[in-house]
């Protein structure tokens, strides 16, 4: 038999080691002999700590909410006597040898039954291998863009194939992946870098943790193509140190990937060489910026500065670099192994592929979701997330963090992909979906995340720095019942002011939440300041 148990974050923080260590001692104690897989954040959260039991050739059964106190059950009745335990079962389906299908039919994955909208690319080994074996990797088709990129084709077909497939950076500002290479590409130096942005900051977002957790070679893999295409000499990974499980395993795919050949001198017999390394960041949100990043790195104080130069000319110690988030270096293994042509299907006309979003918030299933871009809210809140609980009504939905917006229940319908949102005064950001109930004060939500920006301010520029102060003084003062007269009228002018006059993108969308809650939700602020609420 083979157990699979979810060790993401979310799994240890549900209690996956107790029945991990309940699983071991269980398994010697009735002397069954069982292949214990650990794996990365499936994606169903809510349902953790789950355990997947495959025997081959029969039923594949995936038990929800598993305790170390229900796990002799388990091996006794199914492992041991074949008999499902049925009051514990989230999902089984008849897995045939090779090919199991990795996710439960359940209606939050489940795309074939009932027309469930996840599409499963970028997460497919996601809570299904083991992320701390390159061997379960390669097994699943890993290492075999890389394989054929390095002995087929030059770095120019490879911007080429990136620049086809319309992939676009997946860490908020949606540049086109194939342009951004090609721009650091044309300059002839010495050095060259390639970084991977693995500075998740944005409040209610855990897309790159997972990934880290969950699939660390397709990341590498896309990292050591991404550098190949540019001529990097050399990589960092900038990963949050508060992702202490994610950095292990991120170093432990590194030293795994030398040994297999696929990093360091003359990879695969090419003559490209390449060798990465991790820096663990502080915790700055503004460190997930480019220029700070790569400040950060360099071991300076992590702070913007102005461009140009961009990044593509003179980044990293001044030499041309490309820097990319992790979602984005995850899919191209995929454009190079299925072709652009086939990225290219999926999605909108602009903006193609699929996108991830961790879905939390007021909601029934929340979880790390994969969905073509074009899909709508609603499908996302009620199709996948099963919708609000506690009979309460949902109310909006604020997509990207801190820069994005809070949407209302009018735009359920309405597709989401980089253009579209920034129409209806949203932004992708990284991909962070947080969902709000009718019990939620929008004005109160704006301070939040008004809160949020003046902290993480770096303070080199005073209008980010005392704007965003004053900004959320003044929520403060309307929540707390002592608005004024006029206080609208300011805030709607401080946000014209921040947003032009701030150095970058911090303090450029820091307003973005107060201007979208004003724009859907002002009645609640009115109510707050007349009533003296
Ligand atoms: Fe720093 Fe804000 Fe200015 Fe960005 S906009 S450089 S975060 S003060």
């Amino acid at each position: 038999a083979r157990i699979i148990v979810g060790m993401g974050t979310c799994g240890i923080g549900a209690g996956a080691r107790g029945v991990l260590k309940s699983i071991e001692s269980e398994l010697a104690k009735q002397q069954i002999q069982a292949d214990i897989v650990h794996t990365g954040c499936i994606g169903l959260c809510s349902y953790e700590v789950l355990v997947d039991i495959i025997i081959p050739g029969r039923t594949r059964v995936t038990y929800k909410n598993v305790k170390p106190q229900t796990v002799p059950l388990l091996l006794e009745e199914h492992v041991r006597k074949g008999e499902i335990v049925k009051n514990h079962v989230l999902s089984q389906m008849v897995a045939e040898e090779g090919c199991e299908e990795p996710y439960p039919l359940v209606p939050f994955f489940d795309e074939l039954i009932i027309n469930r909208p996840q599409r499963k690319q970028i997460l497919r080994n996601c809570g299904y291998i083991d992320p701390d074996s390159i061997e379960e990797y390669i097994a699943r088709g890993g290492y075999e863009a890389l394989k054929k990129v390095l002995k087929t084709m030059s770095p120019e077909q490879v911007i080429e194939e990136v620049s086809k497939s319309g992939l676009r950076g997946r860490g908020g500002g949606g540049f086109s992946t194939g342009n951004k290479w090609a721009s650091c590409a044309k300059y002839s130096t010495d050095e060259k870098f390639v970084i991977c942005n693995a500075d998740e900051g944005d409040p209610g977002a855990f897309m790159d943790r997972s990934l880290l957790e969950g699939d660390p070679h397709a990341v590498l893999e896309g990292m050591i193509i991404g550098g190949y295409a540019i001529g990097a000499t050399s990589g960092y990974i900038y990963i949050r140190a508060e992702y202490p499980l994610a950095v292990r395993r991120i170093k432990h795919t590194i030293e795994q990937a030398g040994k297999y050949g696929f990093l360091g001198e003359n990879i695969l017999g090419s003559g490209y060489s390449l060798n990465i390394y991790i820096k663990e960041g502080a915790g700055a949100f503004v460190c997930g910026e480019s220029t700070a990043l790569q400040y950060s790195i360099e071991g300076k104080r992590g702070m913007p500065r102005t461009r140009p130069p961009q990044s593509v000319e003179a980044g990293l110690w001044d030499k041309p670099t490309v820097l990319n988030n992790v979602e984005t270096f995850a899919n191209v293994p995929l454009v190079m192994n299925k072709g652009a042509g086939w990225y290219a299907q999926m999605g909108t006309d602009k903006s193609k592929g699929t996108k991830i979003f961790s879905l939390t918030g007021k909601i029934k299933h929340p979880g790390l979701v994969e969905v073509p871009m074009g899909t709508t809210i609603r499908q996302i809140v009620f199709d996948i997330g099963g919708g609000i609980p506690r009979k309460r009504r949902f109310k909006a939905v604020q997509i990207g963090g801190p820069s994005g917006g809070c949407l209302p229940e009018s735009l359920l319908d309405f597709p989401i992909d980089y253009e579209s949102l920034l129409e209806i005064g949203a932004m992708m950001g990284s991909g962070s979906f947080v969902v709000v109930d009718d019990g939620t004060c929008m004005v109160e939500m704006a301070r939040f995340f008004m809160d949020f920006c003046a902290r993480e301010s770096c303070g080199k520029c005073p209008p980010c720095r005392i704007g965003t102060t004053l900004m959320l003084d003044i929520l403060t003062r309307i929540t707390q019942g002592m608005g004024e007269e006029g206080d609208i009228a300011m805030l709607e002018e401080m946000c014209g002011e921040v947003k032009t006059m701030s150095l970058c993108g911090l303090g450029q969308s820091a307003p973005n939440p107060i201007k979208s809650t004003l724009r859907y939700f002002k009645d609640e602020y009115i109510a707050h300041i007349r009533d003296k609420i």
